[in-house]
């Protein structure tokens, strides 16, 4: 069994990871910006098929007693930050905005599964555990 090509873990990894790495840094951030100006108000959300809009106030998870709820986040569709740092390889630029309800739903991608725009057919089961009342209905 080789691990020869495995790079070997520095003391400086075992610092606090800055927010750039962990893939939240300045071109993250650039990213959103970017993604955002590109964004096609009432576009479909890639996670629950709802549109998503820039103003935070139009979207499904808007809660006026939250702050920030509502707004989009910029997601990893690709892969996730967390696989990125469990592979060990640079954190890719987010390619994608979900509800950030939907971004919180995701996870590091274990919850894939749960996508509801993802689905053909209805997958939910009676006794799937789920976070919230799902399929949603508004
Ligand atoms: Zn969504």
């Amino acid at each position: 069994m080789s691990t020869a090509s495995k790079p070997k873990p520095t003391t400086a990894s075992k610092r606090k990871p800055t927010t750039t790495q962990q893939g939240l840094g300045w071109r993250h951030q650039q990213r959103a910006e970017q993604l955002r100006r590109r964004h096609h108000d009432g576009a479909a959300c890639d996670w629950c098929g709802k549109p998503m809009y820039l103003d935070a106030r139009r979207n499904w998870d808007h809660d006026p007693d939250k702050r920030a709820s509502g707004t989009l986040h910029a997601d990893h569709g690709a892969m996730t930050r967390a696989q990125a740092i469990r592979l060990g390889i640079p954190i890719p630029l987010p390619d994608r905005l979900l509800h950030g309800r939907c971004n919180q739903q995701r996870g590091d991608g274990v919850n894939d599964h749960l996508a509801a725009s993802k689905r053909e057919t209805p997958a939910v089961t009676a006794d799937a555990r789920l976070l919230m009342p799902w399929p949603w209905q508004a």
